[in-house]
């Protein structure tokens, strides 16, 4: 009764699909004759009867019938079916087989079908259907058909696996045959799909099913000759990989010497490019069965050491003096929890939940009230009085100063270029003065005795004693001995470039006697002997007495374009067995240590054999080179000072090579998930060379570059509570040109604290009588170097009231720079921009009369000289410092802050504040700005958001650079406040300070994929161009916010399009920032992907497209974008 019931609803779906059909115009049957059908299902035979007609039904027509059945709850009536007629008689095989089928193809179209298959107790009906009928081919395949999509829950998974399916479906597995392919697939995809249960790879690892598996896979790698089965293989991998998620089953891999064989049947692939799949699959496998390294260094801490005066209570930095000695071993692998049962009940129980966890990002700002300007100063009234004597501009009155003397160059006596840093009290260094800017050179400083109060022990303090030690050793090395002037060594090299007559005439004073290239007329801001004595004055911690050439020669941009690299396919891939190869030819490796900074007393090893490192001058950051084999070295970078990680900065002398060798660098300890190195940036190359040659320059240079995670990590411990990170290898391929040539390696352009000071100086001599340009010392950093502070503006045209008054009262324009060291590409915009205010163009003069710059150029000069990426000498992003800057520990931070709020308690808050960045992960230069209505947009207060009135002019400057500037793009811009950037100065500066064009600009360090620039990797030319540029539209907003040009200008101000546009496009979650620097990557690619624990299951290999031609998913993402 209870199946005649059922029935007559499958055989009314029968009839409402045929229906459906009908209207598809596919007329062959009627109603009629189905409708006598519907009045006599009575036995069994009747109802095999309606099972073939709905098996034909959906048969034909694609996937659209089987939809309309699974949606008229045609699953769990078939369900119902397959349970009652199992219970009510010994079940028909033809039922089964029918039923099978139908269910084999309503599966895969019904989300929730496992789920259906288990509440109704399906499950166990097929799986002794199974074991009844294992040599039964033509019920065999259904079954396993619909077990493959029982088997894609993971619930189910764990159950089945329970039940025995794992042991089942190995019965099944043969050895290559012909015969029978289709059952072999479906078995291998399920059992493929069983094994993503943990509990379920470990009992594969115990029944010694690894073995079994690269033996069958050897089996059709070798019988398979012709390639007609790539998929059976294809899906034995798969369950390799599923298995190895594990760490038992890494281990038993490796133990049945599994590397060795997906290395050579691999390897012997490699020609057919339709087995690429096989072989992305194998290197995966391969890569994550690669045991686990730690480093080789005694510590990812830094190398150098810096006793900061008071350790913070909390944070990074606490964190890292609590840990123990030996932390960064790498005790485990990343699945730690392998032995928990985690993964048993609740996986992907709930799709609802799913479908409601949108890609919410919970960064984003919500609280408004943390939104609304903070009102009440964090600092005194009577604190902040001793900034006044910054701001001089203010209450001078050019009495006695004589205006008509257009030709003299003399500075007005009131202005002097400051000779001595003004020392800012802090903590430390009771208030010394508050006095104006002339009478300083009267002040009896005691430098030294400052230096020494605010140094502690390992500091810089006493760097005069330590030079002179360092250069006698330096001179005793050089076999030039007299020394006797504090000249820095330039480079390390001389004897290997003696080869010029003219140079080897040493005179006793010179050190570093080279043919300086004469590049005076091209580089009017470089001065090589100026930047010697920059040199002198700039404290390092390692107390660097070298010069690197680059720094010293100076950098004249090419003229030739340096485009984006094309990545060129299979360049990963070879890499990795390249990498792979040390483990299966150990014998091969040379393992040489060549550079080693830890050995403190000779860091450089050198017998002639190998290529010659150095890292020790300013900026510079390489902490060991292992050579690997004749033309390959591991690079490992240092850490930033009191941190253990932020390692991305690199910069870098190569001596010793051959001409004509590809040599292969990996710079094995980077951090980040992905980079752009694998969408086309190069690495710098100086030769020095071809500077002597007459082209001092940096350029683009290295080939098969790529980005892909290795076999290295560190402790969940170091890594600062996360799970063991792994880390990543850069590599790229360089092939020299000249004999006896010194290369130097950066990460981008360099820019030294010591070329800024040359800079600076040499700005003094762009100074006319129409330019106001003051130079103070903003304050002492933690390494006693001093922050230069710099105030440009246009001198008034006489002493007149009117003009006085208009000088007073030019609105102030805040910059910054330099926050983070590696992002060198912020100095060159500044330097742009510098350079820019100091011209003495009709337009830089209009610009001086309009505002008043008040510009710190480098926020961190300590992070700068040695070498960090991201961090000061106190172990922290100082970008994240601004809310609450400790005086003694971020100094610059702290009276960077206390200007900007001397200027707000005197009511004269800037008009516009921007800070410099330099951005890894993206392309173009754009800007981050402040918006509470777009940050509450991004939620759903919106309700809140439309209440609110905001001014909409933050959109403006961004808007004037986007048609100004070839390299800005408007479409990066972001103007969300994220929590994670609560601390950052561009939130900080708007919400404290109250500046609502408050911005952070972030220059590519990469290239540009739109405008003039696009496909062009950045250079020096473009970013001091957009530092030029970025004054040019100060002007234009200057003028727009005059009322007569407002009329004709409107355009710039359509900002309710704008904003309309940028709406819609933000709900894409795209354009919101994830962290300061990195935001969410944008591009589809992420070779992360490919190394994951858990990867992506690939599609099923008949499934994809024929013209996809075997890349892997990643490549197949790049060629599409
Ligand atoms: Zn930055």
């Amino acid at each position: 009764m209870h199946i005649l019931h059922t029935c007559s609803y499958v055989l009314a779906i029968a009839v409402y699909v045929s229906g459906s059909i009908c209207v598809c115009s596919c007329r062959r049957s009627n109603d009629s004759k189905h409708f006598c059908f519907y009045q006599s299902t009575r036995d069994l035979q009747t109802i095999l009867n309606i099972l073939c007609i709905l098996n034909e039904l959906v048969s034909v027509g694609g996937g659209r019938r089987v939809g309309v059945l699974v949606s008229k709850g045609g699953t769990a009536i078939l369900l119902q079916l397959l349970i009652t007629t199992s219970k009510e008689w010994p079940p028909s095989e033809e039922l089964m087989l029918q039923l099978h089928t139908i269910l084999a193809k309503v599966g895969p179209k019904d989300r929730k079908f496992g789920i259906k298959a288990r509440i109704n107790g399906a499950l166990n009906i097929t799986v002794s259907l199974l074991k009844q009928n294992l040599q039964n081919h033509k019920l065999l395949l259904p079954c396993l058909q619909v077990l493959r999509v029982y088997s894609a829950n993971s619930v189910n998974a764990v159950s089945l696996g329970k039940n025995g399916v794992v042991e089942l479906l190995f019965k099944i597995i043969g050895p290559y045959s012909k015969k029978n392919t289709s059952i072999l697939k479906v078995t291998l995809d399920t059992l493929a799909a069983l094994l993503k249960s943990k509990a379920n790879a470990r009992r594969a690892v115990d029944r010694t099913y690894v073995p079994t598996l690269l033996a069958v896979y050897q089996d059709w790698h070798r019988n398979d000759t012709r390639h007609r089965h790539v998929h059976i293989r294809k899906a034995i991998l798969g369950c390799i990989r599923n298995i190895t998620n594990i760490k038992l089953g890494r281990k038993a891999f490796l133990e049945a010497d599994g590397m060795r064989i997906l290395y050579s049947t691999s390897t012997e692939c490699l020609s057919v490019r339709t087995l690429d799949p096989l072989i992305n699959t194998s290197s995966l496998i391969m890569r994550k069965c690669f045991p686990k390294n730690r480093l080789p260094v005694p510590t990812i801490r830094s190398v150098f050491h810096y006793q900061l005066p008071h350790i913070p209570a909390e944070g990074p930095v606490a964190q890292l003096y609590r840990q123990p000695p030996d932390v960064d071993d790498v005790v485990d692998e990343s699945d730690d929890n392998d032995d928990t049962e985690a993964d048993t009940e609740n996986d992907t129980e709930n799709e609802e939940d799913e479908k409601n966890h949108k890609t919410q990002n919970d960064d984003i700002e919500t609280d408004i009230s943390k939104l609304r300007p903070k009102e009440n100063l964090t600092r005194p009234l009577e604190d902040l009085k001793m900034y006044e004597c910054f701001f001089p501009e203010l209450s001078e009155n050019f009495q006695g100063y004589s205006f008509d003397s257009s030709k003299s160059c003399q500075t007005p006596a009131v202005l002097p270029k400051s000779l001595a840093p003004i020392v800012v009290p802090t903590a430390h260094a009771p208030s010394p003065l508050s006095l104006a800017q002339g009478e300083l050179t009267d002040l009896p400083l005691d430098l030294d005795s400052i230096c020494i109060s605010k140094d502690g022990p390992g500091g810089a303090g006493g760097a005069g004693e330590g030079l002179a030690q360092e250069l006698e050793r330096v001179a005793l090395e050089e076999d030039t001995l007299n020394g006797q002037s504090q000249s820095p060594v330039v480079g390390s090299l001389q004897g290997e470039l003696e080869h010029d007559d003219d140079c080897s005439s040493h005179s006793s004073g010179e050190l570093g006697v080279l043919e300086v290239p004469d590049t005076a007329a091209l580089l009017p801001l470089h001065d090589p002997e100026l930047y010697i004595d920059m040199v002198k004055g700039t404290k390092s911690v390692p107390q660097y007495t070298e010069v690197a050439y680059p720094d010293y020669f100076g950098h004249v941009a090419p003229t030739f374009r340096e485009h984006i690299l094309e990545r060129v396919y299979g360049v990963q891939r070879a890499k990795i067995f390249q990498d792979i190869e040390r483990m299966i030819h150990p014998n091969d490796i040379l393992d040489k240590v060549v550079y080693d900074l830890d050995l403190k007393r000779s860091p450089v090893i050198d017998d002639g054999e190998s290529l010659k490192f150095n890292s020790q001058f300013e900026s510079g950051n390489l902490r060991k080179a292992v050579q690997v084999r004749k033309f390959e070295y591991d690079l490992i970078l240092n850490s930033d000072i009191n941190s253990n990680h932020y390692h991305q900065w690199f910069y870098f002398e190569v001596s010793g090579m051959r001409v004509g060798s590809s040599y292969r660098f990996n710079i094995i300890n980077c951090e980040k998930v992905n980079s752009q190195f694998n969408y086309g940036m190069q690495v710098l190359m100086y030769s020095v060379q071809e500077a002597i040659s007459g082209h001092p320059r940096w350029v683009r240079t290295g080939t098969e570059i790529c980005y892909y995670k290795n076999h290295f990590s560190r402790s969940s411990i170091a890594a600062g509570g996360q799970k063991g990170k792994s880390y990543y290898t850069m590599t790229f391929t360089v092939t020299f040109q000249y004999r006896d040539d010194v290369c130097y390696f950066a990460y981008h352009y360099p820019y030294t604290y010591s070329t800024l000071k040359m800079h600076l100086q040499k700005l003094e001599a762009l100074r006319t009588p129409q330019i106001y340009l003051r130079q103070d010392v903003l304050c002492e950093t933690l390494g006693g170097n001093s922050c230069p502070l710099l105030t440009i503006t246009a001198m008034p045209q006489s002493s007149s009231n009117d003009q006085i008054c208009q000088f007073k009262n030019r609105p102030y324009v805040f910059l910054t720079a330099r926050v983070h060291p590696g992002e060198t590409n912020a100095s060159w915009v500044m330097k742009g921009t510098l350079e820019f205010l100091m011209s003495p163009s009709p337009m830089a003069q209009s610009l001086r009369e309009s505002y008043v710059f008040k510009i710190v150029p480098m926020l961190n000069p300590d992070g700068v000289i040695n070498g960090n990426h991201r961090c000061s000498l106190s172990g922290e992003d100082l970008n994240r410092q601004w809310q609450r800057p400790s005086p003694d520990l971020h100094p610059t931070i702290f009276h960077t802050k206390g200007l900007l709020q001397y200027l707000s308690s005197i009511q004269r808050v800037p008009l516009v504040y921007c800070d410099y960045h330099g951005h890894s992960r993206k392309k173009n230069v754009f800007m981050y700005g402040c918006s509470i209505k777009e940050t509450l947009w991004q939620t759903n207060v919106n309700a809140a958001a439309c209440d609110l009135q905001e001014d909409l002019s933050y959109r403006t400057l961004p808007k004037i650079l986007s048609q100004l500037a070839p390299a800005f793009s408007m479409a990066s811009c972001s103007f969300v406040v994220e929590k994670s950037k609560e601390s950052t100065a561009r939130v900080v500066v708007w919400r404290e300070i109250g500046v609502q064009k408050s911005y952070t600009m972030e220059s590519t360090l990469c290239g540009c994929d739109q405008g003039k620039y696009k496909g062009l990797q950045i250079g020096t030319r473009e970013l001091e161009e957009m530092g030029a540029q970025f004054c040019i539209a100060l002007l234009r907003l200057k003028r727009l916010s005059s009322p007569l040009e407002f009329r004709n200008s409107s355009h710039f101000l359509d900002v309710e399009n704008d904003l309309i546009e940028s709406r819609c496009k933000v709900t894409s979650s795209t354009t919101y920032v994830l962290d300061e620097d990195e935001p969410s990557f944008m591009e589809e690619v992420d070779y992360s992907a490919e190394s994951n624990d858990e990867p992506e299951p690939d599609p099923d290999p008949q499934e994809t497209p024929a013209d996809e031609d075997g890349l892997s998913d990643s490549e197949l993402a790049l060629r599409r974008s």
